[in-house]
């Protein structure tokens, strides 16, 4: 007798009930292309029903097969959030820790003010002027800010190069492609919409100014090898080749986000060394700027430095979600340790409220996919080869854990 597949009902069943999740949080669904009916019919469902049904789902899943199929564990990971973010979302408290751990499977690391106070004396002596350090930061990289009006073709610029050099190792299919679209009001900087077939849009967002430095690091992220590569390779082999339903869905509040912002974020260091990334700045996104390219070397130095601030994000949101901060207080703290402008604290505390604990998976996410490949591999061919296998599996984050 011919019987589906335990795990394709599982599966169907985390699919429908991940889409009525995202009926009710908007969110939630980053990306659907699977049955269009599966998201009508997902409308009215309530939160205590995706609650029971997520765990029903959950426990059909056996340990063994868990042991045996990285299907089977990506689901159960999946699953697991899903009823998490349910019960967040209908008022169950989670402390930041907890809602990170269930959500998104990690803890991000804890740092006392010192560590951070530490990095910021590094960066005094480098940032001259009046003011406030986070004044003088401010003030340092707006000499560098791209006009507006040529925004979109360095960023173009970026995503074409970091794809050329992506395909030298990951091949990709040949109808793969994305569009570019310049947005205002959002909390992030940029965004990934995957669409399905191999295409994205990428919006990015003009809110606040874009130091020509930035380019690189977003075009890696958004485009090669970040979320357009994952995505196009996850429906390559889970969708089109394992016919695998969960992967034509992406939960934004789930496992697979840390994966996707970690490698993403680490894509970026791979796919350009600093030299690299230094020369073609100063030969081509510098004179499309309209910048003297004579500081770039120095402005790249001092964010690499300022980069050893990214894990304060995770403290702020920390201290702010589980109301040991006020609002002026997070924004305030924000300003003395990691450098942020007051715009630009807001703007954090702004993706806080809206994302909640998602700000663990970019540092978090990236210190774990960097340790996982770099314990791997050596030289530059092996890098990209664990990356590229990491990116076409059904990874869950402890499977990062080296
Ligand atoms: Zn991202």
């Amino acid at each position: 007798m011919l019987t589906l597949n335990s795990l394709d009902r599982v599966a169907e069943s985390y699919v429908r009930y991940t889409l009525a999740l995202g009926e009710i949080d908007p969110y939630h669904v980053d990306a659907f292309f699977g049955p269009p009916e599966w998201k009508e019919q997902a409308k009215g469902i309530t939160l205590e029903e995706i609650i029971d049904k997520a765990a029903e789902a959950r426990a059909a899943i056996s340990d063994d097969q868990i042991k045996a199929a990285p299907r089977a564990k990506f689901l159960a990971k999946q699953l697991e959030a899903l009823k998490a973010q349910a019960q967040l979302k209908n008022g169950t408290p989670f402390t930041f820790d907890e809602e990170s751990s269930a959500v998104y499977d990690v803890v991000a690391p804890a740092f006392p003010d010192s560590y951070y106070a530490n990095v910021v004396n590094q960066l005094e002596p480098l940032l001259p002027g009046q003011g406030t350090l986070a004044e003088k930061w401010e003030a340092l990289r707006s000499q560098f800010n791209i006009p507006p009006d040529r925004l979109e073709a360095l960023f173009t610029a970026g995503v074409d190069i970091a794809r050329e050099r992506t395909k030298k190792y990951i091949p990709l299919p040949a109808n793969e492609s994305f569009e570019i679209e310049l947005v205002s009001g959002e909390v992030w900087g940029a965004y990934n919409w995957y669409k399905g077939q191999s295409h994205s849009l990428i919006q990015v967002n003009t809110d606040l100014p874009m130091t020509v430095n930035r380019i690189i690091h977003l075009a890696c992220h958004e485009g090669y090898p970040g979320h357009h590569v994952y995505n196009t390779l996850l429906e390559k082999g889970m969708v089109e080749e394992n016919n695998w339903v969960e992967f034509k869905l992406f939960p934004l509040y789930s496992p697979i986000a840390l994966i996707a912002e970690g490698t993403a974020e680490y894509g970026a260091e791979l796919n350009f060394s600093p030299g690299d990334r230094l020369d073609f700045e100063t030969e081509v996104l510098y004179p499309m700027a309209g910048l003297d390219p004579a500081r770039g070397e120095e402005l790249n130095h001092i964010q690499e430095l300022m980069d050893g601030l990214g894990n304060a994000s995770n403290e702020a949101a920390r201290r702010y979600l589980d109301g040991r901060a006020s609002k002026s207080e997070t924004i305030e703290w924000l300003q003395v340790h990691a450098l942020a402008s007051p715009k630009r604290a807001e703007q954090n505390v702004r993706f806080f409220e809206t994302h909640r604990a998602y700000i663990v998976t970019y540092d978090v996410g990236e210190a774990m996919v960097k340790s996982y490949v770099e314990s791997k591999a050596g030289s530059v061919e092996e890098k990209w080869k664990v990356f590229a296998a990491l990116l076409s599996s059904p990874a869950v984050p402890s499977d990062l854990l080296v």
